[in-house]
Parts: C-alpha cells; sequence; structure tokens
C-alpha cells in the first residue's frame, strides 16, 4: 500500500524536525486514509528527548478534537530521528499502542533529510511507499499556479509533443522512389 504526502505537509515535518534538534519531534499525521493532508506537531515530554518521544496526553487529545472537527481521520504518529536512519528503534517497536496507526520517521542523518513510512504490527515491521504529492500542493496552499510556471507547464506540453512527432518522424519507412514518366 502507497500513502501520499503533498510536498507541502513533508515540509512542515521536516521543518519541526529541525527545529526541536537535537531532541526527537514528534506529531500526529492525518488525512482521508490514503493522502496525509496534515501534521499536527506536538510537545515531547520523554525523559529522554534526544533518543526518544512521548506525547503529553491531553494535548494528544486536544489535537484528535482538533482532526475530529475537520474531518479528518488520525492516520498516525510522526517523529524525528536527529542522527539515525529513518529506521524504527527497538523502543519504536515496543512503545507502539496501536498497531493499525501508521509511523512516519523523518531521518536528519545526512544533509538530505529521509522520510520513511513504516507499519508496525504486532509481530511485524514493514516499511511502505511514500509518493510526494506536488500537484496536491497547489490545493492545500490555496496558491494558484503562478504565470511562469503555467507558460513552463505549458513549454513542455509543446516540447513532448515535438519530440513525439520527431521520433515519429523517424520511425516511418523510406518514401519509394517514383519512376519517373515515360
Ligand atoms: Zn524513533
Amino acid at each position: 500500500m502507497a500513502i501520499r504526502i503533498p510536498h507541502g505537509v513533508a515540509r512542515a515535518i521536516v521543518d519541526d524536525a529541525r527545529a526541536q534538534v537535537p531532541n526527537e519531534a514528534c506529531g500526529l499525521i492525518a488525512g482521508d486514509g490514503k493522502t496525509i493532508q496534515s501534521a499536527i506537531p506536538l510537545s515531547n515530554v520523554a525523559s529522554s528527548k534526544r533518543s526518544s518521544f512521548s506525547f503529553a496526553p491531553n494535548e494528544q487529545l486536544g489535537a484528535l478534537k482538533r482532526l475530529d472537527a475537520k474531518n479528518l481521520v488520525w492516520m498516525g504518529v510522526y517523529h524525528s530521528h536527529p542522527d539515525s536512519a529513518a529506521i524504527p528503534s527497538m523502543a519504536d517497536v515496543e512503545g507502539v499502542g496501536d498497531h493499525g496507526l501508521l509511523q512516519l520517521i523523518v531521518s536528519l542523518k545526512n544533509s538530505k533529510p529521509e522520510l520513511q513510512l513504516w507499519r508496525i504490527g504486532a509481530s511485524s515491521v514493514t516499511p511502505l511507499e511514500l509518493i510526494y504529492d506536488t500537484q496536491l500542493d497547489a490545493g492545500f496552499d490555496g496558491t494558484p499556479l503562478s504565470q511562469l510556471q503555467r507558460a513552463a507547464i505549458v513549454a513542455a506540453a509543446i516540447i513532448s509533443v515535438i519530440l513525439m512527432l520527431a521520433i515519429s518522424f523517424t520511425l516511418l519507412p523510406p518514401a519509394p522512389e517514383i519512376s519517373p514518366l515515360p
């Protein structure tokens, strides 16, 4: 199963992860069950914030109420690994309360942040595909495409048509020779 995420939401999660360094960032992810449409940062109240995370129950409850009010489905939990890979730790696996929830981990180990989605079941840990959706961004931010973006899309379409024509011409058999009239 692949889950979609708009670039803007992925960026918000990375921003939160960077803001909480050296501690782990954490929060909820919500949407329609197939697309993560929203990320809600929560405070990390774990005693060892650098290597684990824990939500404050009342803060989590408040966030869930807000999701309900927006008709968003609670899809899972995100948290960051400031200096390790985006792979669930033993504590992450053991700490999962609800195996139906998705677990999104953002790693800041390398200069390029890495997001990896997991399903941590009662007896299995499975990576899930995360598809970045650029088209959804416009809808979520409410910002229409700029003139320049529009022009770029039109230009790309024209170029692809020209390329298609050029390729199909090269595939045509050579024209038959016309014999001169007697
Ligand atoms: Zn972790």
